[in-house]
């Protein structure tokens, strides 16, 4: 047998890990009865070491139950929402923790809704690993370099500077998007797509993540090192010192 290098750290893989985790996607007990098709089909897998396959971390049921039951997602999250997360949640009451339950009316029709408190580490981990395994798909390596996670998911009323900087950047990159011109992928984008930007001048380029075609979530991978990172930034805040600030006068002695 091959030999094959994790994903993630380049150590001997022992499994494959399903990138985004398999329980994201409907189960066909679920779903086939409305939708008549399957969702769980050519989904991607990559090799894995057991430190970084999520299953066996049990991020991946967070992870779902987390995007599943957000407003603004589609028909199928919300079957999903009534189904599977629904028995998750019964299973393991401690999954989510809950600011408040409430029902709303659209259209005569009762919607659930949870209002939760977000673990963004927990998250951001799992967005990690999707990053990082959609780019060994993608390039057959394993990524190296820095990276950043940007989505209007993460709002935090105690971390008024987050949200603001998530939701500014998140529409930055919404605009920027238009002009990628690269393929939309994913063979379920009812459940999950992905979209890889060109490369900058600086070798960086965004990943964006979508699921239920409701909630957006970019992953800014840079290839420069963290010492290149920091050159780039001490040479603008010397060019910005320079033009606009207290560095103008010493030159003009
Ligand atoms: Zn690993």
């Amino acid at each position: 047998m091959v030999i094959q290098n994790c994903y993630w750290c380049e150590n001997e893989a022992n499994s494959m890990e399903h990138v985004p985790p398999r329980c994201l996607f409907p189960e066909d007990k679920d779903v086939k009865r409305v939708f008549n098709k399957t969702f769980r089909e050519h989904l991607i897998t990559v090799p894995s070491c057991d430190e970084h396959n999520m299953q066996k971390s049990n991020l991946d049921e967070y992870l779902m139950v987390t995007l599943s039951g957000r407003v603004g997602n589609n028909g199928l999250a919300y079957i999903q929402t009534l189904t599977k997360i629904d028995r998750s949640r019964k299973r393991n009451r401690k999954l989510l923790d809950i600011e408040n339950s409430d029902v709303i009316r659209i259209n005569d029709k009762e919607f659930p809704v949870l209002w939760v408190n977000v673990d963004t580490q927990k998250l951001n981990h799992s967005f990690e690993s999707i990053a990082r395994g959609l780019y060994y798909y993608e390039n057959s390596k394993s990524f190296k370099g820095e990276l950043t996670i940007v989505s209007k998911l993460f709002n935090h009323m105690e971390d008024p500077d987050g949200t603001e900087y998530n939701i500014r950047s998140s529409e930055i990159i919404e605009i920027e998007r238009r002009h990628w011109n690269t393929e939309v992928k994913g063979e379920n984008k009812e459940v999950f797509s992905y979209q890889f930007s060109p490369f900058d001048d600086f070798k960086t380029q965004t990943l964006a993540l979508n699921f239920f075609e409701g909630i957006d979530v970019f992953v800014i991978l840079t290839e420069l090192t963290a010492k290149e990172i920091e050159d780039a930034k001490s040479r603008l805040s010397f060019l910005n010192k320079l033009l606009f600030g207290d560095l103008q006068l010493k030159y003009e002695r």
